[in-house]
């Protein structure tokens, strides 16, 4: 077997595995996927969020705004029932924080 560190391929290779592992951290601190639906034109469709917070109003605050990928429309996104089971979950264990 002819082992050499020149090789092109070998060094991509290492270099996407080291990209996934530092990737990986982050991923599991604050990485969901929500499921919206656009009420325009009925897509459903997960976005993948920032950050996720209430506001004084205990309305939600979605960063980034969820947009349509379809029709682009931002004001008559809501979330979809899955996407009320995530928030439900995201709730209970204690991950959406208060603006205060
Ligand atoms: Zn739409």
């Amino acid at each position: 077997m002819d082992i050499t560190c020149q090789n092109p391929n070998t060094i991509s290779e290492l270099d996407l595995m080291l990209r996934i592992v530092q990737k990986s951290p982050k991923s599991t601190t604050y990485n969901m996927k929500i499921n919206f639906m656009c009420e325009n034109c009925l897509n459903i469709y997960d976005v993948d969020m920032k950050s996720i917070q209430f506001d004084k109003t205990r309305e939600l605050i979605f960063t980034p705004e969820p947009e349509c990928p379809r029709c682009g429309a931002t004001e008559e996104v809501v979330l979809s029932n899955y996407g009320l089971e995530q928030i439900d979950h995201l709730i209970f264990s204690n991950q959406i924080k208060t603006i205060k």
